[in-house]
C-alpha cells in the first residue's frame, strides 16, 4: 500500500523503482484478499485505501504497465485472441482477480459491489469462449477433457480401468504444534483387504488415507458402523484423528475411485496437442510414481523443446516416445489388491 501511495498503482513485479511489464494480471489484489480474509493484516492496512486501489486495478489501464488492459476484458467478458495472444491466461487471471476483489468488497460490507465483481468473475469462467491457440498441452488429470477432444480429431488409443480399491482421505492434525507420530516414515496399517496410510505434511498434520474395496465402504452405513470399524482395525488412528472428525469426514465425502489410464500416442499427428501427467498416464498410487512421472514429463518436454529450438510441434512429436508408455506398463505389474497384500507381507 506504500507503493500505491507513492506511485498510484498496486505493485506488480516492481524492480528497483520501475514496473517491469513482465507479468500478466494483478497479484497484489490476491495477496490483499488473503491478508484481509485471514485476518492477518495489522492496523496499518486501511480498508478504504485498499478498496480504492482494488477498484482502480480492476477497471483501469495502469499508466506504467503495457501488459495490463482490464477495459478489454470488461468489454468482451474475456480477452479475445485477436487482441492479445495471451488471451486464455489473461482471462483466467482477470477472472480470478475479480473473485478476490469480490471477497474483499464483501468483507468491507460493500455487498452490491461484491456481487458485481463476483458476477464478473463468473461471466468470464461460465461462458463458452472459443480461443484460437497455436498449441494445447492437456495437463488436466486422469479425466482429461483435452484427451477426449484429441480422440475426436486423431487416432488416439485410450485404455482405462477402474480398480476395485477406492480411497477416502482423513486428517491427523498436529498436537501442540508437533507431529503426533514420527514424520520421517511412511505409516501403514495393513489389514489384508484394506489399509490406512499416513503421510506427513509441512503443517505437521498427516494426510491419512483409507484404501479399501468399495464393497467394504458400502457396509459402513451409520456412524456406529464407521466407528466400530475404525476402533476394531485402527484404534490408535482413532485417537489421532478423533472419533467425531472420522464421522464428519466420512459422511461429508464419498469414497473416490482409483483409475489407471494409458493412451498412445500422447500427441496429435501434426504435433499441435500434447498430453502430459495423469492426462496421459494415470496409475495406482501405491508406487508413488504418478506425481513423479508428471514432473518427469516436464523435464523431458523441456529437453525436447531445447533440442528443437522451441519449435513446439516438433518438440511435441519428439517427446512422444513409446518408452514413456512402456515404463508405466512395467511398473503396473501388480494390481491394487495385490499391492495391499504386499504391504501386509513386508510389515509382518
Ligand atoms: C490417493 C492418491 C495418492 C497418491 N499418492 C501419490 C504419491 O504418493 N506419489 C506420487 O508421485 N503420486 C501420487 N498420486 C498420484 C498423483 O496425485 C497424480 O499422479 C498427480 O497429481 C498428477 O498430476 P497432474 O497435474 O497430471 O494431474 P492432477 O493433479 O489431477 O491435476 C489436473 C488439474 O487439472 C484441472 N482440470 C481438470 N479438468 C479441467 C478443465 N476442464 N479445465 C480446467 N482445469 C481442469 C484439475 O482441477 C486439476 O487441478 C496419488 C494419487 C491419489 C489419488
Amino acid at each position: 500500500m506504500l507503493l500505491v501511495a507513492q506511485c498510484g498503482d498496486l505493485p506488480k513485479w516492481p524492480f528497483v523503482k520501475e514496473y517491469t511489464n513482465s507479468m500478466i494480471g494483478s497479484y497484489a489484489d490476491i495477496l490483499l484478499r488473503d491478508l484481509i480474509i485471514k485476518y492477518e493484516h495489522d492496523i496499518h492496512l486501511n480498508t478504504i485505501q485498499v478498496v480504492k486501489a482494488l477498484r482502480k486495478v480492476a477497471n483501469q489501464v495502469q499508466a506504467h504497465d503495457s501488459c495490463f488492459d482490464p477495459p478489454t476484458y470488461i468489454k468482451y467478458q474475456y480477452v479475445p485472441y485477436e487482441m492479445d495472444h495471451r488471451s486464455a491466461s489473461l482471462t483466467v487471471s482477470y477472472a480470478y482477480d475479480d473473485w478476490t476483489i469480490s471477497n474483499v468488497m464483501y468483507a468491507a460490507g460493500l455487498i452490491d459491489e461484491a456481487q458485481e465483481y463476483h458476477n464478473r468473475s463468473r461471466r468470464a469462467s461460465g461462458n463458452r469462449v472459443d480461443f484460437r491457440v497455436d498449441v494445447v498441452i492437456g495437463y488436466d488429470g486422469c479425466h482429461s477433457a483435452v484427451r477426449t477432444a484429441m480422440m475426436k480429431i486423431d487416432a488416439i488409443n485410450v485404455a482405462q480401468e477402474y480398480f476395485e480399491t477406492y480411497y477416502m482421505e482423513f486428517c491427523i492434525p498436529p498436537k501442540n504444534d508437533q507431529f503426533v507420530m514420527e514424520p520421517n516414515y511412511l505409516h501403514i496399517w495393513p489389514r489384508h483387504q484394506f489399509m490406512l496410510i499416513a503421510l506427513p505434511n509441512q503443517d505437521k498434520s498427516f494426510t491419512t488415507t483409507l484404501f479399501s474395496p468399495i464393497s467394504i465402504f458400502r457396509t459402513l452405513e451409520t456412524a456406529d458402523d464407521v466407528l466400530t470399524f475404525f476402533r476394531q482395525y485402527f484404534p490408535d488412528a482413532v485417537s489421532f484423528i478423533g472419533a467425531n472428525e472420522i464421522i464428519e469426514t466420512y459422511f461429508s465425502s464419498k469414497p473416490q475411485p482409483l483409475i489407471s489410464t494409458k493412451c498412445e500416442p500422447h500427441t496429435t499427428y501434426n504435433g499441435d496437442m500434447l498430453l502430459m501427467g495423469d492426462a496421459a498416464h494415470s496409475m495406482a498410487p501405491f508406487y508413488a510414481q504418478g506425481m513423479n512421472s508428471a514432473f518427469e514429463d516436464c523435464l523431458v518436454l523441456f529437453d525436447k523443446l531445447k533440442e528443437n529450438n522451441f519449435d513446439f510441434p516438433k518438440a511435441f512429436s519428439a517427446y512422444n516416445r513409446p518408452l514413456r508408455i512402456h515404463k508405466q506398463i512395467s511398473i503396473e505389474y501388480l494390481d491394487s489388491n495385490e499391492m495391499i497384500n504386499y504391504f501386509d507381507d513386508i510389515s509382518t
